[in-house]
């Protein structure tokens, strides 16, 4: 259907969901219904639209996990304006670059963020009754003012194919963040895909603990937990036992995590404290999650492990594993959502690699097609070109494989592919390996120079606290490897590290890594 996201989600909302908690504040557990979110919804937008905020616009959210997200978020759209969504964790500096890239007018924050927000703001000309401090700040309007306003919700015409709905930012894990543009249509399309696979329903408590400023939060967790009339749970930043008493308390059934999320389950011992038997299955997605991890994870939970695939240029969800799959590994990203199509090519010739009758091709580029692939990259044409093809296809820069059946499984980035002597190494293959030995906590391996200019795989290790991380030393750790890997993976320089830097969603950051390395053969 061709509809704004707002018609598609609140269009048709039915009579007896009406009543029913659409989200709930996991610290304090303040409730806001169906009713109550639509309401507010549609006083915001009337009360921006009544100040010139329309389809011409574009307003920011700068904003941890809070109910309100939804409320700003869902305003905006139905007032037609493009929202940016800010990576809550930034600097001044950050925040200024992203409102100058989207050319945003507006900035929606909370008074925690209120001083780097209000430095950037000045910093791009945004003045302080368009500097909206959702709980209220002195010389700012709060949402409760705009919300108070009594404007009717204004009559706003735009195409949902070619409208920007959002310009979320991608993660930066390979460079600058890019914004992407995605259209309503990209929006609505993608819950159409995804939610029959993750069979999300009205009796569902959804964790949202992933970031709604990342594309994953906005779409999985925001956009399907409404549209299936859940109920989402807030929770503005990752503290384990904070996380398990929200699970525990709101007796939530979803868990939408990334890796880093599934290691802390995995491992952790306060785990094993909290009563867990609510949640029913588990879903890691953003990057690589181990096979023998997710087997790990959904042992000690007791509930379904799932693994979805996807990138903001994709709005984000292009793989997941269903949730009634049956013989998926928990290591394969599943198979491609309805509606899209997908081929594997030799990265270096372009050629189709095929996907045989039995067994599973050979590693090959992903590329993806369909009605939630991004109109493209915001003031960056060349990237833009780079990345879509003639043909509509999207070049994910990720290296897959794909069964007879047509599950997929991710290798790792093209990019960061280690070249040793002809052969490539994935790092995620290294990684996850090293994940397996007691001693070790985290791991992250990369490619870095050897005393002869060639590139070696590289591992740095976080030790697990107590004895078996205290006895791991550099030889140790490649032996380890080396008996349980082909010779030309073997690990040939190992750094010890306290923590493995990642992104906030959950992606390992190498290339803060590759500039820490030292310099060949020192
Ligand atoms: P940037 O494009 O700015 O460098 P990014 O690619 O990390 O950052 P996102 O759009 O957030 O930004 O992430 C998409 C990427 O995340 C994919 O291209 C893929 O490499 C990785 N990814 C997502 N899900 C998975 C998964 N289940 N397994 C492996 N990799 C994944
Ligand atoms: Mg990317």
């Amino acid at each position: 259907p061709n509809l704004g996201i707002y018609d598609y989600l609140f269009g048709d909302l039915a009579e007896e969901d009406l009543d029913r908690v659409a989200v709930v504040d996991g610290a304090s557990g303040a409730e806001t219904t169906y009713r109550t979110l639509r309401g507010q919804i549609d006083a915001l937008a009337g009360a921006v639209a009544a100040q010139g905020l329309g389809v011409h616009g574009v307003a920011a959210i700068l904003c941890p996990n809070i109910p309100a997200f939804a409320t700003v978020f869902h305003g905006l759209l139905r007032a037609g304006a493009t929202v940016t969504t800010i990576n809550s964790l930034y600097t001044a500096e950050d925040i200024a670059n992203q409102l100058t890239d989207a050319g945003a007018g507006w900035l929606f924050t909370v008074s925690a963020l209120l001083p780097a927000a209000r430095e950037a703001a000045e910093r791009t000309g945004i003045p302080a009754e368009r500097l909206v401090v959702i709980d209220g700040a002195d010389g700012h309007p709060s949402l409760a003012d705009l919300l108070g306003a009594g404007a009717p919700a204004p009559q706003v015409s735009f195409d949902p194919a070619t409208h920007v709905a959002v310009l979320p930012y991608s993660s930066g894990t390979t460079g600058r963040p890019k914004g992407v543009m995605l259209s309503h249509r990209n929006l609505v399309a993608n819950v159409e895909q995804s939610r029959g696979m993750l069979d999300v329903g009205p009796e569902d408590r959804v964790l949202a603990l992933l970031p709604f400023f990342h594309i994953y939060g906005l779409t999985v967790l925001l956009n399907i937990a409404l549209r299936q009339r859940a109920r989402l749970v807030t929770m503005p930043r990752f503290d384990l036992p904070e996380f398990l008493r929200i699970i525990q308390d709101h007796r939530c059934t979803y868990l939408f995590i990334a890796p880093p999320v599934a290691v802390a389950l995995s491992k952790h011992p306060l785990v094993a404290e909290y009563d867990l038997s609510s949640v029913h299955t588990t879903l890691s997605g953003a990057a690589p999650l181990d096979g023998e991890l997710g087997t790990r994870l959904a042992q000690r939970l007791g509930c379904r492990v799932l693994q979805g695939y996807g990138m903001t240029e994709m709005s984000p969800v292009s793989h997941l594993i269903p949730r009634d799959g049956v013989d998926v590994p928990v290591s394969s990203v599943g198979y491609t959502v309805p509606n899209m199509q997908c081929r594997l090519v030799d990265p270096a010739t372009g050629e189709e690699i095929p996907v045989p009758a039995e067994g599973t091709s050979a590693p090959g580029h992903l590329l993806c097609r369909g009605p939630n692939v991004m109109l493209g990259y915001l003031n960056r044409p060349e990237e833009t070109a780079d990345t879509l093809d003639a043909d509509g296809f999207l070049h994910t820069g990720d290296i897959a494989t794909v069964r007879a059946d047509g599950v997929v499984t991710i290798v790792d980035r093209l990019k960061e592919l280690i070249k040793y002597k002809g052969y490539q190494i994935a790092p995620a293959e290294l990684e996850a390996l090293l994940l397996t030995h007691p001693g070790i906590a985290d791991s992250a391996v990369i490619g870095a120079l050897d005393a002869d200019g060639q590139e070696v795989p590289m591992a740095f290790v976080v030790r697990q606290p107590g004895p078996d991380g205290a006895a791991l030393d550099e030889d140790a750790v490649m032996a380890f490897v080396a008996a349980k890997v082909a010779p030309f993976k073997k690990v040939r320089r190992v750094e010890f590290i306290e923590a493995v830097p990642k992104s906030s969603s959950g992606k390992i950051l190498r290339r803060m890594l590759k500039t820490t390395a030292p310099a060949a053969g020192a």
